[in-house]
């Protein structure tokens, strides 16, 4: 007896495998995000009446070849006319439907055809009838496209379409098999587990069995980056499953691509992905996704199957480079490319926004129900503030003013939609003569309506002239004003609409979401299989725990694998360096830094709280036998990479980095052995006192009763611990760390130390200072 190969297929995945065509700009101009879809879906369904049925779950089991296939979806809508049903297949569009040339999309009609089959089959129909519903998103007007089902005719048609599939489908199968059994095999790619990663280990995977929420503080050094992805890739047990490696920076998708590499090097077979950002991975030197324009727009679905099967079939490890070769292979673009592959690989590694913004998120793993995603959050201290972030939207009043230059030549209903706004907008102008900034509870009704309607008016005039000069800077905009009309769906009782003017008197508007825990749980809980938040930062991991998932979630404490006698942490005690003392404190500080450079040759880094204090100190530092750089403000990644080099080569003296705590020397850098000698933290890192943080503090008073600890004080120690733990990165490191400030010596202080911090040195003047850094340096000198 032969034993059929079971097989779980959507039917939205074949059809957009075997029938997608044509070009790229229908996805990315005409993108609907999955909350205007959902609601346009709802419109047309409340429309149903009682006897009508509204999303509908259907499968089908299918014998084909020595597969048994396992259809599946879900139908919009069953409409009950006279004695008949027509099956409703729903798609919401932002193109005008009304148009002569506009009809229906093959891919959607696919769609149709296959689940008239599925329904036929299993009601035993011999034929029904089946309408496509275009629904435009700009005012909701509908527009059908009936047929006509005969099973007969049907079968002819699903029999093609899945013998062609099955094709694909035994490349899967053959992938999928070699996956699991390599993974039951595979073993931990070191001798040894280090300190505290097995621990990890286990807890990662338990979170995953149990659908859990997991929040660890993973110090440096315990491998927590193998550790995550070992026990996930471990835990896989259904093809439904795909494991999200989230990360603020391209240096954590680095260290996880070889952590991947290694383990494919001690036998495991998995496919994984490294999704660049658009603009990054873009092949034109200025981006613009018009197909007319870009040629790897131009006939991108065309040439996508082929392009799909070629790197499936013969790569792995899909990170940028291989997926912009191969894009260039087939002449397709590279970033749509990627987020297409994304469905048949097991591990995506990407940015936190692909999951977690509701804009940009991958909506089909999240929204839907054959896919499994297991989220692993890397540097999770960093997720309270993209959080705010990703549920937050900004308009400028001069992307008007540019919008109508730029759009003179269009029709004249652009000019009118432009200047409602700006009308709209007077409102503020007028009450910001009295005020230098607004803060709202809602935002004015009458700015949303005239953004929407603005945004109709200038799709329905590029569709029109679809060739139009300036129509990629026009596009830049309107997404900007998208994205706003996108995040005013969130709008609610955490937010607050903020209005000001920059410093070329420009108007703002903001819709600021202050709290983003309540839709970042949602998705933990109801559409992760299991979520863990890592970072050796998250102290104290309770506010992490409160800010990013509403206190839900288990709680994990590792200790630092390092002896921690290696790090000299000093509090020096008697400098204030609060803003109206520090005046008076800088020579000071000035000598503390000196001293504790020249107590070893070696590289240092002083952090410090803003530009303005740091170059305040370098104006007045000078020393002949210290090489000093420092850290300007716009730098790029070039410069960081350059001194970044500079710490790694040889010197006649030492050298000292004057850098910013928080910004691209404080954090995702290895300074190993002597690389870094010490750092030198002056203040507590308090983020800058202004509106817009006292906007949180207001909000944290009222919410946890802990306004100035949650909006300043936490945010503020965490870069301090992140400037710390430059110093220590493997075992062997040595190095001192010298934290000046008052207050770093009080219990509001100190306990928000990591509790590898337990031994310090209390210090208050340089001869002490002095004394304790060459009696470290006497036993720690190699
Ligand atoms: S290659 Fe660049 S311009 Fe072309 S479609 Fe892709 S992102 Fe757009």
């Amino acid at each position: 007896m032969i034993t059929l190969k079971e097989f779980r297929i959507a039917v939205r995945d074949i059809v957009s495998f075997l029938y997608a065509s044509g070009d790229l700009s229908s996805e990315t101009f005409q993108n609907v995000s999955a909350l205007e879809g959902t609601k346009a879906h709802q419109y047309v369904q409340s429309h149903y009446t009682s006897e009508d049925q509204s999303e509908i779950s259907i499968s089908l089991m299918y014998e084909k070849n020595d597969y048994l296939l396992y259809l599946n979806g879900r139908m919009d809508g069953l409409i009950r006319q006279e004695n008949i049903y027509v099956l409703d297949e729903i798609k919401s569009t932002r193109k005008n439907i009304f148009d002569e040339t506009f009809t229906y999309n093959l891919e959607h009609l696919a769609q149709l055809k296959f689940y008239a089959y599925m329904y036929m089959k299993n009601e035993q129909l011999t034929d029904m009838e089946g309408r496509i519903t275009y629904i435009q998103i700009s005012d909701y007007k509908t527009r059908y496209f009936n047929f006509t089902f005969y099973l007969r005719d049907l079968e002819a048609f699903i029999n093609d379409s899945i013998e062609e599939y099955l094709e694909w489908i035994s490349i899967i199968e053959h992938y999928q098999r070699q996956k699991f059994d390599s993974i039951e095999t595979l073993s931990f790619p070191f001798d040894t587990y280090r300190r505290g990663q097995r621990e990890m280990m286990a807890a990662v995977y338990q979170t995953i069995k149990d659908k859990d929420i997991l929040y660890a503080i993973a110090p440096t050094g315990i491998g927590k980056t193998m550790a995550s992805l070992f026990s996930s890739i471990k835990a896989l047990d259904n093809d439904r499953q795909k494991i999200f490696y989230t990360t603020a920076k391209t240096q954590g998708k680095t260290i996880a691509l070889d952590a991947i590499n290694l383990l494919k090097d001690k036998g495991l077979t998995i496919k994984a992905l490294e999704i660049t950002a658009k603009d990054t991975t873009c092949f034109l030197e200025k981006r613009n996704c018009d197909p007319n324009v870009c040629p790897f727009a131009k006939g991108f679905f065309d040439r996508l199957k082929d392009a799909t099967i070629d790197i499936f079939s013969n790569e792995d490890i899909l990170d940028r480079q291989t997926i912009e070769s191969y894009a260039k292979k087939h002449e397709i673009c590279p970033f749509e490319y990627s987020l297409y592959v994304s469905y048949f690989v097991d591990i995506i590694i990407c940015d936190y926004n692909y999951v977690f913004d509701p804009r940009v998120h991958l909506v089909r793993y999240f929204d839907e129900f054959n896919y499994q995603p297991l989220l692993l959050v890397d540097e999770a201290h960093n997720m309270i503030q993209r959080s705010r972030d990703m549920y937050s939207a900004t308009i400028f009043k001069s992307d008007l003013i540019k919008l109508r230059r730029l759009g003179s030549k269009l029709k004249p209903s652009i000019k009118h939609a432009i200047k409602k706004v700006l009308d709209a907008l007077t409102v503020y102008e007028d009450r910001l003569t009295y005020a230098y900034f607004l803060s709202d509870k809602d935002i004015d009704e009458t700015v949303y309506d005239t953004i929407r309607n603005l945004l109709t008016k200038i799709e329905n005039s590029l569709k029109e002239n679809s060739k139009y000069n300036n129509k990629t800077q026009i596009l830049d905009i309107y997404f900007t004003f998208l994205a706003f009309v996108k995040i005013y769906e969130y709008y609610g009782e955490t937010y607050l609409t903020n209005i000001y003017k920059d410093r070329d008197e420009d108007l703002i508007v903001e819709l600021r979401c202050l709290d983003a825990s309540k839709y970042i749980l949602d998705t933990l809980e109801n559409k992760a299989y299991g979520s863990t938040f890592f970072s050796a930062t998250l102290h104290p991991i309770e506010y992490y725990k409160k800010l990013i998932s509403q206190d839900v979630g288990e709680t994990l404490k590792i200790k630092s694998p390092f002896p921690p006698e290696h790090l000299n942490l000093v509090l020096y005690n008697s400098v204030s360096t609060r803003y109206k003392d520090r005046d008076n404190s800088l020579d000071e500080v000035i000598k503390i830094i000196k001293e504790t450079v020249q107590a070893k040759k070696g590289n240092y880094i002083a952090f410090f709280p803003s530009y303005q204090y740091l170059n305040q100190v370098y104006e007045k530092l000078s020393s002949d036998d210290i090489e000093i750089m420092l850290q300007e403000k716009d730098m790029g990644h070039f410069e960081r990479h350059q001194t970044i080099d500079t710490f790694r080569s040889n010197s006649e003296t030492s050298r000292l980095g004057l850098f910013v705590m928080g910004g691209m020397f404080s954090e995702g850098i290895d300074y190993i052995g002597d690389m870094l000698s010490g750092v030198i933290v002056v203040g507590v890192g308090l983020p800058m006192i202004n509106e817009l943080n006292n906007q949180l503090k207001d909000y944290y008073d009222q919410a946890f009763n802990k306004g100035f600890d949650y909006a300043y004080q936490y945010p503020g120690m965490n870069k301090v611990i992140q400037a710390v733990g430059r110093v220590i990165r493997t075992e062997n490191d040595k190095g001192v760390a010298i934290l000046i400030d008052d207050r770093f010596d009080t219990s509001y202080y100190r306990k928000l130390f990591p509790i590898e911090w337990k031994s310090y040195n209390r210090i208050s003047s340089i001869k002490n200072l002095k004394k304790a850094l060459s009696e470290f340096w006497k036993i720690n000198q190699k």
